[in-house]
């Protein structure tokens, strides 16, 4: 039996999704700008599409943008608003603890003369909303936060932060790409301006994502040469993978207030074995504001990575850090700002759970769990 537990590094995508997304790259494979009625098959799909990721998100179909995912979404929205001429004389505001495709263009930003204040997070992974206030200056052009960390799953308070930036008329940039699906989310409701999310982390395909501008402040495309998404985003739309991003943030949307209980059940169930099961495993980050679906844990005297690799002998997927970080001998970025010292960071271990995991594989990984701790401790040791 393989049970998958890094459903924050990527999701298996849904049945319905693969379903969708063969008839689409069958049917629908005209170009969406064409006008003829292969085209207006495919732009019919397209839009279709982007009304179900509106859906989700609380906003209007014609806030949303696709791309091809992600890390896209991020640099669009950060370059296009801190960066261009004048980045000298721009400040922006974010926290510690961003995920690297927010973190790398604000450092390319910051080497042509912008200025970036990166707000500390306190031992449970959090923000102080207040601060945000605090560190806007008269020439703040962006505020970037991650909503719901990828390692930790812990949420930051946007709302909150929202209200206290909204006198000043700062655009406020969100990545959700870990909460959309998995938390209720209504853009609007929480004050948030700017958003980027990725497919593949709520049971779509990879390769595709959005950004929402909910501004009508002119966006500067990364991707030049065409009119696509209303002059936003240059190239040919990706039809089969939007039409499976629509597909899986409608069973996400239909699903999410069953689906959000359901998950934090399963996942209190991994910890409280683990707590009663494991000598010395702590919790990392926030335990009231965090993803229903993430577990971070330190096993201290065991090393992350040897104890991912024994849980994947045993058929079991977790992660030590992010995706894109696993194999590199760098601690967890994210956990030292928690004040984690590094051998603690080195000893946690990302435990994503999502769609199709039950209680019993969940009691499964617990029944191996002690054991491969034990040994892994062991083997520091010696
Ligand atoms: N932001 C966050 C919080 C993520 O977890 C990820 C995926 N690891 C991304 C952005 C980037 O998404 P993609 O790789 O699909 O572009």
């Amino acid at each position: 039996m393989r049970v998958y537990l890094d459903h924050n590094a990527t999701t298996p995508v849904r049945d319905e999704v693969a379903d969708a997304m063969d008839r689409a790259l069958r049917a629908q494979w005209g170009n969406p700008s064409s006008v003829h009625a292969e085209g207006a098959a495919a732009r019919a799909a397209v839009e279709r599409a982007r009304e179900s990721v509106a859906a989700l998100l609380g906003v209007s179909a014609r806030e949303v943008y696709f791309t091809s995912g992600a890390s896209e979404a991020n640099n669009t929205v950060l370059l296009a608003m801190a960066g261009g001429p004048g980045a000298a004389d721009r400040h922006a505001v974010t926290t510690t603890v961003e995920h690297p495709s927010v973190e790398a263009p604000l450092a390319a930003l910051e080497a042509q003369g912008l200025r970036v204040t990166r707000l500390p997070v306190d031992a449970s992974g959090l923000v102080d909303s207040a601060a945000f206030a605090a560190a806007l200056e008269p020439t703040t052009a962006l505020i970037s936060v991650l909503h719901a960390h990828n390692e930790t799953g812990v949420v930051q308070p946007i709302e909150e932060i929202a209200a206290h930036v909204r006198a000043r008329g700062i655009p406020l940039h969100a990545d959700v790409t870990q909460s959309a699906g998995r938390l209720p989310l209504d853009l609007p409701r929480l004050g948030v301006d700017f958003a980027s999310l990725s497919a593949h982390k709520l049971g779509g395909p990879k390769g595709v994502g959005c950004f929402v501008a909910r501004s009508e402040r002119a966006v500067e495309p990364l991707l030049r040469g065409g009119p696509q998404e209303r002059g936003r985003r240059g190239g040919t739309e990706n039809v089969p993978g939007i039409i499976g991003f629509g597909v899986a943030c409608e069973l996400a949307r239909r699903e999410l207030p069953h689906r959000a209980t359901a998950l934090a059940e399963l996942r209190d169930r991994l910890w409280e074995g683990i707590a009663a099961k494991v000598p010395g495993a702590r919790r990392n980050g926030s335990r009231e504001h965090v993803l229903p679906n993430t577990l971070n844990v330190c096993f201290p005297g065991a090393a992350g990575d040897l104890l991912v690799q024994a849980l994947d002998l045993e058929g079991v997927a977790v992660s030590s850090g992010a995706a894109c970080a696993s194999g590199s001998v760098e601690p967890s970025r994210a956990l030292l700002a928690y004040g984690l010292d590094v051998a603690s960071a080195r000893a946690s271990l990302r435990f994503s759970l999502g769609h199709g995991i039950d209680a019993a594989q969940i009691d499964h990984v617990l029944s191996l769990l002690p054991d491969l701790v034990a040994r892994a401790r062991a083997a520091e040791r010696a």
